[in-house]
């Protein structure tokens, strides 16, 4: 049986090459990077490289690179730390369509004496920008707004929101774990503020991340107790992580473009043989604006969950838009807020191809995918069966 992964939305595979470099500093540089000695000092010149590295990736001067455990704590240390930086209780805009990450810690602060609003979108998930731009106020602490979606792959107009945001001289944080490594990406031309990314979305381990500062941007830490990442991120540094995120921000520079041009034609490829051969199948999310990797499809009158475990059974990893971790069968906010009707939105599947991902792995779903899919309808109480 073959064994294909299109879950890398979801995480990726470690790539060798991350591997590699960071397997040296396990075993031959452990020091601490703080430590006043040469043996720890000596590590504190390869961290200073991976942040150069990750900066690189994105057009912003190391300076500005934070490193974080993950894109949840960039995410929440974005939105938390403007709002305490700017005194407490404020406003906060950000989109209904966010992942957790960032949308929790928004409705938390809301819950806190925040006020939030949640721009909605249409549904081909995309944004109304006149409400973003009705929506500031000279009370806006920060807004949170995602570079593209996890779920769908839409890629929000950044360059645009981002001159809304700041023409109202607002801070702009974006959540663009999905989107680094994906999509060229340049600060120095997307006047953003602050910028989320993750590790494990980019072929490094899970349990790394980055948030990018621009110079000047007022944030408070979230973590408190220690100098390290000039006091902005408390923590002894996870320095073999931190080597793998600079090695794989490396790496996805390397292949930005055999992302957008090969992976891509896959993910075209196994789209248009779904259109073609399932019935009844949409595809959720603006397509002309779309990551390159990502497709999510509703197949209309069955379970998503059924489509996965059959997959499953033939080695194929994809995951659900539909259902939540604790295995409730309640529909992906990000879904509902595109009104995606109720007959699809259970029955939707997200496929998220990386590099790794090849021809064959195309060829393997196409051939599976039809019959999965007609067994599933045959048995579906909701499809019409002949008197
Ligand atoms: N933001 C987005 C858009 C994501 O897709 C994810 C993970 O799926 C996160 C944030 C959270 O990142 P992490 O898993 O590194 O905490």
């Amino acid at each position: 049986m073959r064994n294909v992964y299109f879950d890398n939305n979801a995480t990726t595979m470690v790539a060798p090459e991350v591997i590699e470099a960071m397997t040296p500093f396990f075993d031959e540089l452990w020091g601490n990077p703080s430590s006043m000695h040469t043996f720890g000092g000596q590590v504190k010149k390869h961290v200073e490289h991976a942040r150069l590295q990750v900066a690189s990736l994105i057009g912003a001067d190391p300076s500005e690179i934070v490193f974080t455990s993950c894109g949840t704590e960039s995410d929440n240390m974005a939105v938390r730390g403007a709002v305490e930086a700017r005194g407490g209780h404020s406003h906060i805009v950000t989109t209904r369509v966010e992942h957790p990450a960032a949308l929790s810690v928004c409705r938390y602060l809301a819950n806190h004496g925040c006020t939030l609003t949640e721009l909605g979108v249409d549904s081909q998930g995309r944004l109304d920008l006149d409400e973003l731009r009705s929506s500031l106020t000279s009370d806006t602490a920060v807004v949170s707004i995602m570079w593209a979606n996890n779920e769908t792959g839409v890629i929000f107009p950044i360059d645009e929101i981002a001159k809304i945001v700041k023409e109202a001289g607002r801070i702009l944080h974006t959540d663009a774990v999905q989107a680094v490594g994906k999509l060229p990406i340049d600060v120095r031309k997307t006047p953003i503020d602050m910028l989320s990314l993750s590790g494990h979305k980019l072929h490094a381990p899970k349990g790394v991340g980055a948030l990018y500062i621009r110079k000047g941007t007022r944030v408070n830490p979230l973590l408190l107790g220690g100098h390290q990442e000039k006091g902005k991120r408390a923590g002894t540094e996870n320095v073999p992580y931190i080597i793998a995120l600079g090695r794989a921000c490396e790496l996805a520079g390397e292949h930005m473009e055999e992302q957008s041009v090969r992976v891509e034609a896959l993910r075209d490829r196994l789209e248009a043989g779904i259109l073609q051969t399932c019935p009844s199948v949409t595809v959720n999310g603006d397509r002309q604006h779309r990551l390159p990797n990502t497709l999510d499809v509703g197949f209309k009158h069955i379970e998503g969950e059924s489509i996965l475990l059959m997959l499953d059974d033939l080695g194929i990893a994809a995951s659900s838009g539909s259902a939540c971790t604790s295995g409730s069968l309640e529909p992906s906010h990000v879904l509902r807020a595109m009104g995606v009707p109720f007959t699809s939105v259970h029955g939707s599947i997200r496929f998220s191809l990386s590099r790794y991902n090849t021809d064959e792995d195309i060829d393997y779903v196409l051939e599976h995918i039809p019959r999965i899919v007609e067994r599933l309808l045959e048995i579906s109480p909701f499809t019409e069966k002949p008197a």
